[in-house]
């Protein structure tokens, strides 16, 4: 087991990673590849009408597990269930009043949890949408080769066998770098032109693995995983964890943290909820 402060910084650059790639990638989201601007900063979103550094459903679910983990003092899936609510019909943890960018199988999914289910979706539910959000379930069970949390919290909206295989493949690459080395694992595609930037969970991850193997520093995965385009939150939300879980919270640039709004709140729901998780 790697040393406590050692596993805090990892921890620590996997859920800040996945915010700044939130932040970075929604505002060329859904575009094509290559017809978009560059992205190196922080840049309104011009179809959420957001400012520079507004999250978007990735951090805010991510926000929403923390945020039951401390209130809970523990896991406790139906209080994570119903923060999602909160969070659909009330904004909660939203970076605006309201919120948005909420991925279809996720609205029938919170649907469901209102209607009392804690398993929602199909074998087609294989979106991105529980991987985007995986770091704070990861980080509540390291060291549990146990991985029924991480697969509960993903069933909440993509209960897919698919899904859970992407879900335990992302974590066995997370594990690999708590330790300090880059995984082993390669991305299927070996060229850009390869890169499928949609939102399949699938393509989501080898999107994140194929930027991380293609550079030698956080900020350079980053700007390559999000200037892919398409998914381009979630291919960055996703690339952010991974990544930051290899290189550290120290290797995000400050001009990104710093252009994140709220990040006094943030940190603070992070460091109590690495208070609570990480024993
Ligand atoms: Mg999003």
């Amino acid at each position: 087991m790697p040393a406590k402060n050692d596993l805090l910084r990892r921890f620590r650059g996997m859920f800040w990673g996945l915010v700044v790639g939130d932040c970075l990638g929604s505002p060329i989201q859904f575009s094509d590849k290559d017809r978009h601007v560059h992205v190196t900063d922080m840049l309104p979103c011009l179809f959420f009408h957001t400012p520079p550094g507004y999250w978007t459903d990735d951090s805010a679910m991510a926000f929403c597990v923390a945020d039951s983990v401390v209130r809970c003092g523990k896991y406790d899936l139906q209080d994570i269930a119903d923060t999602f609510v909160k969070w659909l019909r009330e904004g909660y943890w939203s970076s605006l009043p309201d919120a948005f960018d909420i991925g279809g199988a996720t609205m029938i999914a919170i649907r469901g949890i209102e209607s009392g289910s804690l398993r929602n979706g199909d074998e087609d539910s294989q979106g991105n949408g529980s991987i985007m959000r995986l770091a704070p379930s990861y980080i509540l069970n390291y060291g549990n080769p146990d991985r029924t949390i991480l697969y509960e919290v993903g069933d909440l909206t993509h209960q897919s066998k698919r899904v859970r295989g992407i879900i335990s493949l992302m974590a066995d690459i997370c594990d690999e770098h708590m330790q300090g080395h880059p995984t082993i694992v390669q991305s299927m595609y070996e060229t850009r032109d390869e890169v499928d930037n949609s939102g399949w969970a699938v393509s989501t991850l080898q999107a994140a693995l194929w930027a991380f193997h293609t550079t030698k520093t956080f900020e350079d995965g980053m700007i390559t995983a999000v200037n892919l385009g398409g998914d381009a939150d979630s291919i960055g939300a996703v690339y952010g964890q991974i990544a930051g879980a290899y290189y550290g919270f120290e290797a995000i640039p400050e001009r990104w943290l710093s252009a994140i709004k709220d990040r006094e709140k943030i940190s603070d729901l992070i460091e109590s909820f690495l208070k609570v998780a990480v024993i």
